[in-house]
């Protein structure tokens, strides 16, 4: 019965001038995710995005099961609605939600022996003659002559069982049901892309989600100690990596053996600095590998005070490391409210199996919660030229 979907944004909205770019961006995006639907028409008209098949051919069950799935975190999208298009004229939209009502009404009535109902009309077309109030009037005699008055009752409240809404605009009116929650932030791909360092945990993946809501593209970095961590901890995070491709157009996903450099560090320097060393390397491969693909910063899961590598002293050793931009969107968050945001997304279950991390490779028993720069750099140079190692492990990377 729903022969178009209704697209709302929120933050494109308030973006004046540049707002056509944003828009033709989430429109892409949404292209590219809904590619499955044989000739999808995507329109920008006046603040909304509208779906429609050819010839307003009402969309099958499949299909608007197929958008909802695809839809549910768009990033760029505020909500959408599966919508009844008809004329501008009042008989009409009375018509077409006479004609609908049944099949919302009647599963609703099945359950409860009293329905509340609500109608929201909303006019951007100033010359229909009938003001918002008027046509809520309208709709709900609609309702009011259908069904038995003993059964339904008008409810103005949020709670309403059922709430009719009605868009009156130029070209067209719309009578809709539900409102589904969308990605909300602005379109992945409307900022520069950038690099995460993802590993297994809970946490990488959660920022990597955040960035692609602010708009950034995330291609992927993981690090592994091939023999000393097992097969099961790149495919794990391999996994990561595809699910969190299906969130954005697909980007790389970089492995690097971090085992040459670790064996060295293990052999030449003081062990309570082992993490830190650690960190610093995968800094300065990260770097080289995205100015190398055009990746604008580093992306970390980092959040201040969860381990001893992420004490501020700690961080702004390993932030020394380059010059890059380096995003740390879970900076302020508590782990509770980050496990809150990976089962939202479907990450949490992916991150929750138990593997060893590259970075749990010959650590120590008491990591150092301070450090600074120049301890850092006399460890460092226990190591010798270690920047050729670690072009070798550059030139070795494996690249999905
Ligand atoms: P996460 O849950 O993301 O692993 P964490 O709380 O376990 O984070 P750490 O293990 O200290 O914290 O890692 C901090 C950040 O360093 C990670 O969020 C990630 O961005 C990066 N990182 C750690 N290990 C790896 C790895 N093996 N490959 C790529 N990046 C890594
Ligand atoms: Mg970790």
């Amino acid at each position: 019965m729903y022969n178009s979907i209704i697209c709302r944004y929120h933050e494109i909205a308030i973006k004046g001038n540049n707002r056509r770019v944003f828009e033709q961006q989430l429109i892409r995006n949404m292209r590219e995710a809904l590619n499955a639907i044989e000739n999808l028409k995507i329109r920008a008209v006046r603040g909304r995005i509208w779906l429609e098949l050819p010839e307003r051919k009402p969309f099958s069950a499949t299909e608007i099961d197929l958008i909802k799935e695809k839809l549910k975190f768009m990033f760029g999208l505020e909500s959408f609605s599966p919508a009844i298009l008809t004329p501008v004229e009042i008989n009409a939209i009375k018509e077409a939600l006479n004609s609908v009502a049944d099949s919302v009404f009647s599963p609703v009535m099945a359950r409860k022996s009293k329905v509340s109902f609500r109608i929201r009309a909303r006019r951007s077309n100033k010359r229909f003659p009938l003001r918002s109030k008027e046509v809520e009037i309208e709709l709900a005699t609609v309702i009011g002559d259908k069904y038995d008055n003993d059964r339904i009752f008008v409810h103005l409240d949020d709670d309403a069982d059922i709430t009719v809404g009605c868009e009156i605009r130029d070209e067209f009116a719309i009578i809709f049901f539900d409102s589904f929650h969308s990605g909300g932030g602005l379109p992945t791909g409307s900022n520069a892309p950038v690099l995460a360092l993802l590993s297994g945990g809970i946490d990488s993946p959660v920022a990597a989600l955040m960035t692609m809501k602010r708009g950034s593209a995330v291609g992927f970095m993981s690090f592994h100690s091939d023999p000393y961590t097992p097969p099961e901890t790149t495919a794990k995070v391999r996994r990561i990596g595809e699910y969190l491709n299906g969130f954005q157009p697909p980007q790389k996903h970089f492995f690097v053996n971090l085992s040459p450099i670790q064996k060295m560090i293990r052999d030449c320097c003081d062990p309570q600095y082992r993490t830190i060393l650690y960190r610093r390397m995968m800094f300065r491969i990260a770097e080289s590998v995205a100015k190398k693909y055009g990746f604008y910063a580093l992306l970390t899961g980092e959040s201040l005070g969860q381990v001893a590598s992420q004490t501020v002293e700690n961080m702004s050793v390993i932030n020394n490391s380059t010059s890059m931009l380096v995003l740390r969107p879970l900076v302020g968050m508590d782990k509770l409210e980050t496990i809150r945001m990976a089962e939202k997304y479907g990450t949490f279950e992916l991150s929750k199996e138990q593997v060893p991390d590259s970075c749990t490779v010959f650590l120590p028993s008491s990591p150092a919660t301070r450090s600074d720069v120049p301890r850092l750099e006399s460890e460092e140079a226990k190591l010798g030229d270690f920047r050729k190692v670690l072009d070798e492990m550059i030139a070795n990377i494996e690249v999905y």
